[in-house]
């Protein structure tokens, strides 16, 4: 699934790679974790049952991502993983006497989104014993989720969702949605702003909270409150009937 943009988006440049993996239920939650941040290539390689694609527990955790899981590609070596692939990243939760360069997941996806002719695979190890040296050693970069140093071993399937999450923002930027979410009324003009404080510095004066021979910064300090609250129409209709209110009760 592409997203919009070019054919050299990450999207289509980064691939998922899973080794030996134990529990269909992580494959089903990682194709998921993928999903939902974009991505869709993911290969086996080696997974404890060869038709862990099918296994119920796959299929219950991956929800809405069975087209993902359904495509995911077996294959029975590294070498056939990392296939068409000039950049490689092993995940693991511990750091190594030799390893290659240590990244953030930020870092990495920093890099990936700026190469645009990184064909790039996130190596990830099996739940019991990670990645063995060979494959860490083959990679271009140890990718560290930076976690509790007492307990830094985090689930399959959510150190994937860290990595598919820092790869799309890295891709499409952190903004959400520019459309207003909710209920947004009408942002009021200039001159219905300019005669609400009129009114109000009216009532202020008639309250004897105001003195016209002494205003001090009361009033450039309430436009300076207001202005940062983005008012709208019916509010300062509010502001103005509560003006007029104290007006009308001392009878002016
Ligand atoms: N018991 C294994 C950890 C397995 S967790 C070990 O000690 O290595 C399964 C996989 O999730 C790991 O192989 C790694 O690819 C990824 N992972 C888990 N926690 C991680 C972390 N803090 N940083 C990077 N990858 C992590």
């Amino acid at each position: 699934m592409n997203q919009p943009g070019t054919s050299t988006s990450l999207f289509t440049r980064l691939r998922f790679v899973l080794v030996e993996t134990s529990h269909p239920g992580n494959i089903g939650a990682v194709a998921r974790a993928m999903k939902t941040m974009g991505f869709s290539q993911l290969v086996l390689v080696n997974p404890r049952f060869p038709d862990a694609r099918q296994q119920e527990e796959a299929i219950a955790f991956a929800s809405g991502a069975l087209d993902v899981l359904g495509a995911a590609r077996i294959v029975g070596s590294i070498d056939e993983a990392l296939d068409g692939c000039n950049f490689a990243a092993a995940l693991s939760a511990r750091l190594r006497e030799y390893s290659p360069p240590v990244l953030t997941p930020r870092a990495l996806a920093a890099q990936l989104a700026a190469g645009d002719s990184l064909q790039a695979a996130l190596v990830f190890g099996s739940e019991r014993y990670g990645l063995p040296n060979e494959i860490i050693e083959r990679c271009n970069a140890l990718i560290n989720i930076p976690s509790n140093p007492d307990y830094s071993s985090l689930n399959l399937a959510q150190a994937a969702q860290v990595l598919a999450y820092e790869a799309r923002l890295a891709s499409v930027g952190d903004s959400v949605p520019s459309t207003p979410i909710g209920f947004q009324g009408q942002a009021a003009s200039l001159t219905q702003i300019d005669g609400m404080y009129t009114h109000l510095e009216q009532a202020l004066v008639a309250i004897d909270f105001l003195d016209p021979a002494n205003p001090k910064k009361l009033m450039p300090r309430l436009r300076r409150l207001f202005s940062r609250t983005q008012l709208e129409t019916e509010e300062v209709n509010i502001l103005r009937g509560i003006a007029r209110q104290v007006l009308l009760k001392l009878g002016r």
